[in-house]
């Protein structure tokens, strides 16, 4: 990878093993040559390992002997174009602890300049206009490098040699403070400007690396309820950014992997529990029992954020755009899509080349398992277990990740969001053009999803088309199941169990899968078990209405709409008189097996949540209640191809009647998923052997289900691979649809 200070590291290595020779870029990697006493190369060649500078990788080291060459120094020499190779771009880095220091080093002669980065550091793919990476290709073309500047960039031995971001404020970017599309602030007092406001209660709009926040004081009630009102976003969670560890601990509780985690080069979001004595107010994450927290990442953030009488050293920082459409990174777009949102505007004028969402992440296991893999972890590839050919995986209709491959490189897209405007298309589009160009890649495959109405899938078609290329059509939770067994890369004919459990994908018969006990692997899957088909009522919509969804339950069920019962109390009459027309006369109620509206039912019986404003949210506070001591649960009847639920909601209502608590009734309907699971998959290892169970689908972002299903399954004997590298949800199911098409195709 270029930018991460390899070829400087191996020159000063070599010098000081008083080495003669050269070392350069090549396309897939770095060759050195050098001459001198086999002890030196020895402990030379040792070192290489043992030393590499913190952001480079070794995949693989080869040695030997070459004939010997008079050289009179060690050099680093140009790098080896050729054409149609590529290297890998580094995704961006947060800013390191030497750069930090130097920041606020008031002797330094970059001290308080919010741009200060260095090889190890700084923005690498959202200024990257095209390879290889040099600073004319970059977003800091325009920028001119002063004398100081250059004298280190051309220096092997500084800290700055060839960083190609390299600036200072004499000749690098500046910030400034608008307000009423004014001017009001530069430079420091730009910062100090922002600062201050942001105490008083304001709203800004700040530039970042990847594009835009907004960011506000998360202990103001008054600030966070209008920021919600503005960003037109009822209760979907904010994202808070914090100075260091010292200001997340006073909100959440914070455990050494999540410290970790958050302390990483990548500095995802990470989903934290939260204290009881929290003081940020409820209206940043309502109903939820924990907080998504990041630390700053870059110097600007650290500048904004440092502790002081004049501002906050925790800001809410979440993305600059209204309800759904992608973050704003233009500064003209910006001004115009945040301008009735913010109160003011910090920006700066390094220009942001690709828009690049911040990630977000939780601890599993003692591991992280990803939600959103964006922003410090994109474009970095995922290595797959053996070469494949080129396949362009266009992924799904929400939380759109597309995935474009090279040899036995899966270049997984940065989050490019829910294809459901314009806006997002575009970014879309852009982006696979971007990626293409980048990697120096053709795809010879196109993939896709079943879903005819995909905007993603249109595109493949077209893509397909124009090409002349083979176009393969993957059922959604076939590619699940694919993702989670490339992501722990692997490589057998042996079947799995893939337990692909989501909100909604379409199925081969027509009907909206989602709870699918699939067997199989990359090649095919015979689909063993899914929930009884229940009608949806109003599609798609019934997402937002729980209630809605309990009552098709109970009425498939055969039990009664009680007066008493939450969800029945929810509608009136007259809508449940529609409902039930609707129910009767199969109106605009397509059959489901989706897992998540499942949780959705059980989370509006229980009574906790009868309406969602987006997604999965009921079933995260049926989660969030679970109490975990509770080991009873119920029974699903298992018939065929099918389990149905009848026998549990009935249990469920009389535990319920009988006054069983919320988190007892919560704790037992996770329970029965849990034994349910295990159930079926011993019966699939009975019929065929299989004995490792993959579990992907967004609805494994549920930690009860998840930890309590991998416990019970290995207890069993069942090997459970799980996510890692990708997220469970759709940001996955390309990697999973890239996969399947290659092997596919395999022979053709
Ligand atoms: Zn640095
Ligand atoms: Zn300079
Ligand atoms: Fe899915």
């Amino acid at each position: 990878m270029q930018g991460v200070g390899f070829r400087p590291f191996i020159y000063s290595l070599a010098t000081r093993h008083n080495l003669t020779g050269w070392v350069r870029n090549t396309s897939r990697g770095v060759e050195i040559e050098v001459n001198g006493p086999a002890q030196d190369l020895q402990s030379f060649l040792n070192a290489i390992r043992t030393e590499k500078p913190p952001l480079a990788r070794i995949d693989q080291l080869d040695s030997g002997p070459c004939k010997s060459n008079s050289f009179t120094g060690f050099e680093i020499i140009a790098s080896q174009a050729e054409p149609g190779q590529f290297n890998p771009v580094s995704p961006d880095v947060s800013i390191c602890p030497d750069c930090q220091a130097e920041l606020f080093d008031p002797t330094n002669r970059r001290f308080r300049y919010p741009f200060i980065n260095c090889t190890n550091c700084g923005p690498r793919f959202t200024i990257i206009k095209d390879i290889p990476y040099d600073r004319p290709q970059t977003t800091m073309a325009g920028f001119t490098l002063c004398p100081d500047c250059q004298a280190e960039y051309d220096n092997p031995l500084d800290r700055r040699f060839h960083a190609q971001p390299v600036a200072c404020p004499a000749c690098g970017p500046q910030v400034s403070f608008f307000s009423g599309g004014k001017v009001l602030a530069e430079r420091e007092a730009a910062i100090k400007t922002a600062r201050q406001l942001l105490k008083q209660g304001k709203i800004l709009a700040i530039k970042g690396l990847g594009g835009y926040h907004l960011a506000c004081d998360p202990t103001s009630r008054a600030a966070v309820a209008e920021l919600r009102l503005r960003k037109k976003r009822s209760d979907k969670p904010f994202a808070l950014m914090a100075f260091n560890m010292d200001a997340i601990e006073r909100y959440c509780h914070v455990t050494a992997e999540e410290s970790s985690l958050l302390q990483s080069v990548q500095r995802p979001v990470v989903i934290l529990k939260k204290r009881p004595d929290c003081a940020i107010v409820l209206e940043a994450a309502p109903f939820q029992a924990t907080l998504g927290f990041m630390l700053a990442y870059t110097p600007l953030h650290l500048l904004l954020l440092e502790p002081g009488d004049d501002a906050l050293d925790v800001l809410i920082m979440t993305s600059g755009n209204q309800s759904e459409e992608p973050i704003a990174y233009l500064d003209d777009e910006a001004f115009e899509r945040l301008s009735p949102l913010a109160d003011g505007f910090l920006v700066h004028s390094r220009p942001i080349h690709i828009r690049v969402d911040d990630s977000v992440a939780r601890i599993i296991q003692k591991k992280p398992y990803l939600i959103r893999r964006s922003r410090g972890y994109a474009p970095d590839s995922i290595q797959l277990a053996e070469g494949i050919k080129s396949v362009l995986a266009v992924g799904g209709e929400l939380k759109n990740v597309f995935c474009l491959t090279r040899d036995d490189y899966a270049f997984l897209s940065h989050h490019i969001g829910d294809m459901e405007n314009y806006e997002t298309l575009r970014s879309f589009e852009d982006g696979i053009a971007h990626y293409e160009r980048l990697f120096r890649i053709k795809p010879e495959i196109i993939a896709c999803d079943l879903h005819p109405n995909y905007m993603a899938t249109r595109y493949a078609q077209q893509r397909a088309e124009a090409g002349q290329l083979p176009l393969v059509q993957i059922q959604h939770h076939h590619a699940h199941l694919a993702s989670c067994l490339a992501d722990n890369s692997w490589n057998s004919e042996e079947p799995v169990i893939g337990l692909s459990y989501d909100g909604t994908g379409l199925g081969t018969d027509g009907a909206i899968w989602g709870s699918e006990v699939l067997v199989g692997g990359y090649r095919g899957y015979q689909r063993y078990y899914h929930l009884t088909y229940v009608p949806l009522p109003g599609g798609d919509a019934a997402t937002h209405h729980p209630a809605r969804v309990a009552l098709a339950y109970l009425w498939q069920a055969g039990l009664d709409w009680e007066f008493d019962l939450p969800p029945v109390m929810e509608l009136c009459e007259n809508d449940r008189t529609i409902l039930q027309s609707m129910l009767r006369a199969k109106i605009n109620t397509p059959p489901t097996s989706s897992m998540g509206r499942f949780f959705d039912a059980a989370s509006a019986l229980i009574g906790v949540r009868q309406e969602a404003s987006y997604e999965g949210q009921a079933a995260i506070d049926l989660e969030t209640l679970v109490d975990p001591t509770e080991r009873g649960y119920y029974q699903f009847d298992v018939k065929e191809n099918e389990f149905n639920p009848a026998p549990l909601w009935q249990a469920l209502l009389k535990d319920w009647r009988a006054g069983a608590s919320q988190p007892v009734l919560a704790a037992r309907f996770h329970n029965s998923l849990v034994e349910l699971n295990l159930e079926l998959c011993s019966r699939i290892r009975k019929q065929t052997g299989a004995k490792v169970a993959a579990l992907s689908g967004g609805v494994w972002q549920n930690r009860v289900l998840l930890e309590n299903t991998i416990l019970r399954l290995e207890s069993a004997g069942f090997q459970v691979l799980i996510h890692h590298q990708v997220p469970s949800n759709d940001g996955g199911i390309a990697l999973g649809q890239a996969m399947i098409a290659a092997k596919t195709l395999e022979n053709r």
